[in-house]
């Protein structure tokens, strides 16, 4: 028997997919106009989805929940499951580069504005012939201003990056008034791409420390996880779905 991909981790839905079949489900959606929002799961947001009930059905909703953070991915493999993390900013550049072959339109909003731009341009040098139908900073004084911008750009994909949960809940307004078939909360990824904030090196990320390397260069991340990884990790250990406080 097949096994399901789409697995339950504290009430949320994880999708248990490799990168190729996750493209596929993006690519349906663009020939079909259909619309999708690609959610990155990681333990602060799980934490969070239980007090923010908007959040939370934001995440429900969504057909494509990747398993982002290291924490996910061991409650997943907790399962029994075979899972391999599936990291937003490495789903963003393998959309951008099947964007390129495609010729699908990339709208990138967030983020400040040289890093926003900056970020263009390594998506651009890295995949010759992408088309960046736009780029906007996130710190707009208008948000009617920034969304007209990009309906007018008519993207396929648009990678957002205003932090959890903003960017999820901005998506979840505008992406069918704007009519983009993609919609993706991407956080830190411009800043990755645009060479501000470094990623972990090889071994760390194989060993699941990504996590900490970002605490090293991001300190200030210390209150926010704290707050919420032993929860998360105390949850998955109870079994329990309901209630967090
Ligand atoms: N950001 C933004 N506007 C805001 C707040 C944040 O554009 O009002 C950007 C910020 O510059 C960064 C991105 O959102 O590029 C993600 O921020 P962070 O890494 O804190 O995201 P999280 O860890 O919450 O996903």
């Amino acid at each position: 028997m097949m096994e399901e991909k789409r697995i339950d981790v504290l009430g949320l839905p994880v999708d248990l997919l490799e990168a190729d079949s996750a493209l596929a489900m993006v690519e349906e959606c663009i020939l079909e106009r259909g619309l999708l929002q690609v959610v990155t799961l990681n333990a602060e947001m799980a934490i969070l989805s239980r007090v923010d009930k908007e959040f939370e059905k934001i995440l429900l909703r969504s057909r494509l929940v990747l398993p982002d953070g290291s924490g996910v991915v061991w409650a997943a493999r907790r399962q029994g499951r075979k899972v391999k993390k599936l990291a937003g900013v490495d789903f963003a550049k393998s959309m951008a580069s099947r964007a390129a072959e495609r010729g699908w339109g990339v709208f990138l909003l967030g983020a400040k504005k040289a890093v926003v731009e900056a970020a263009a341009a390594q998506l651009m040098k890295d995949n010759p012939g992408i088309r960046i139908s736009g780029v906007q900073d996130g710190y707009f004084q208008s948000e009617e201003e920034a969304a007209e911008k990009v309906r007018s750009a008519k993207p396929d994909i648009l990678l957002v990056a205003l932090g959890v949960p903003r960017q999820e809940k901005w998506i979840s307004e505008y992406q069918e008034k704007l009519g983009i078939p993609v919609c993706m909360g991407v956080g830190g990824t411009f800043d990755v791409l645009a060479g501000t904030v470094k990623r972990a090196p090889g071994l760390m990320r194989s060993l699941q420390l990504e996590w900490l390397f970002r605490l090293y260069q991001e300190p200030w991340r210390w209150r926010r996880m704290i707050r919420t990884l032993p929860l998360f990790v105390w949850l998955v250990w109870q079994g329990r779905k309901e209630g967090a406080s």
